[in-house]
């Protein structure tokens, strides 16, 4: 009889143990369970609380490679992806801002003068002189002339920036259109008293390019080169081969470009002069040009400059 009861009293015993076992067990489990999704949920609403901007780092504890663990590596990927985007469109949200302000500020400015010349010559018209009233037409023309400059190289750029520009690729000696870009431009440097002499080396190879866009390139760094370049100055356009690759290179010797200047010039809009209005017709967007144009060719732009001396752009095409 006491035998009988010791043994119940044991499995009783081993019964309740089991159970107190198995909860305290359930409840180890949950716990750790609960600890990682709630470790998941604090980090999805931090997440929220930073405006879907910083993606919050998380670290499960244990390395189970169960469905919290694929949650939360599926949930961290999600938020980098949904960070950078964000990031992504409130740069070009700025940037179409900065974009808007900036062309409105650039032809204002010459919409403005002709509507003021124009003006004039409609108000004051029975007094004007003839000779007025040409040059009141000649500095109108001049601002139009600037707005369409200005029209026509945003229209460009939006382009190249849109990738809607396929160039047309052909073999054709770079030493022979630069000597004719530089002749192009002979006239108005010897008439802003430039020296500008094309030095293009004879066993130069051709290169495989969009031979109008080169041309624009070339044309974009002597006008600068010459806006930028005072009086007895010297430009130099020098081609030579260098490797696989043809080297072109634009070299004044004008008032150069400070240092700190020189990773921002090839951005659009950027003039290192802000003073310098868009009635100038150079509203920033020239160098920008010609960026894409040489990268559209898988090649490269490069610029050296020490204030004071000059400046020389750098361009690399690959040859045919
Ligand atoms: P912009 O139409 O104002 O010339 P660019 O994009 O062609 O615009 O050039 C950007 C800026 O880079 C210019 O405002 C100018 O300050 C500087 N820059 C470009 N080329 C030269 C140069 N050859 N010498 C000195 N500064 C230059």
């Amino acid at each position: 009889m006491f035998e009988e009861q010791r043994l119940f009293g044991l499995a009783t015993n081993l019964m309740v143990g089991t159970v107190v076992f198995s909860l305290i067990a359930a409840l180890i489990v949950f716990r750790f369970l609960t600890v990682r999704l709630r470790m998941l949920s604090e980090s999805i609403e931090a997440f929220r609380a930073s405006g879907f901007t910083t993606p919050v780092p998380l670290t499960l504890p244990g390395k189970l490679d169960d469905e919290i663990y694929r949650l939360s590596a599926a949930f961290q990927a999600m938020s980098e992806r949904i960070a950078m985007q964000l990031g992504q469109l409130e740069q070009v949200d700025r940037q179409r801002r900065e974009l808007l302000a900036n062309v409105s500020h650039d032809l204002r400015t010459p919409l403005a003068s002709m509507q003021g010349y124009l003006e004039t010559m409609l108000i004051r018209a029975d007094e004007l002189t003839s000779e007025e009233r040409n040059r009141y037409l000649q500095v109108a023309v001049k601002h139009c002339e600037r707005l369409g400059k200005l029209v026509q190289d945003l229209f460009e750029l939006t382009k190249l920036e849109a990738h809607e520009v396929n160039p047309q690729i052909e073999t054709f000696p770079i030493a022979e259109l630069a000597q004719d870009v530089v002749q192009k431009f002979a006239l108005k440097a010897q008439k802003c008293q430039i020296t500008l002499v094309a030095k293009c080396e004879p066993d130069c190879p051709p290169v495989r390019a969009d031979i109008g866009m080169i041309e624009r390139v070339l044309e974009n760094l002597i006008e600068n080169a010459m806006r930028y370049t005072p009086v007895g100055g010297e430009i130099g356009v020098e081609v030579r081969p260098a490797g696989a690759r043809v080297e072109l290179r634009v070299r004044d010797t004008g008032e150069g470009i400070r240092g700190e200047e020189l990773h921002n010039i090839f951005d659009r809009y950027y003039r290192v002069d802000r003073s310098e209005s868009g009635g100038t017709g150079n509203a920033g967007l020239g160098l920008a040009i010609t960026r894409r144009i040489v990268e559209l060719h898988g090649g490269d732009i490069q610029v050296e400059s020490a204030p004071g001396l000059g400046t020389t752009f750098i361009v690399d095409l690959a040859v045919a």
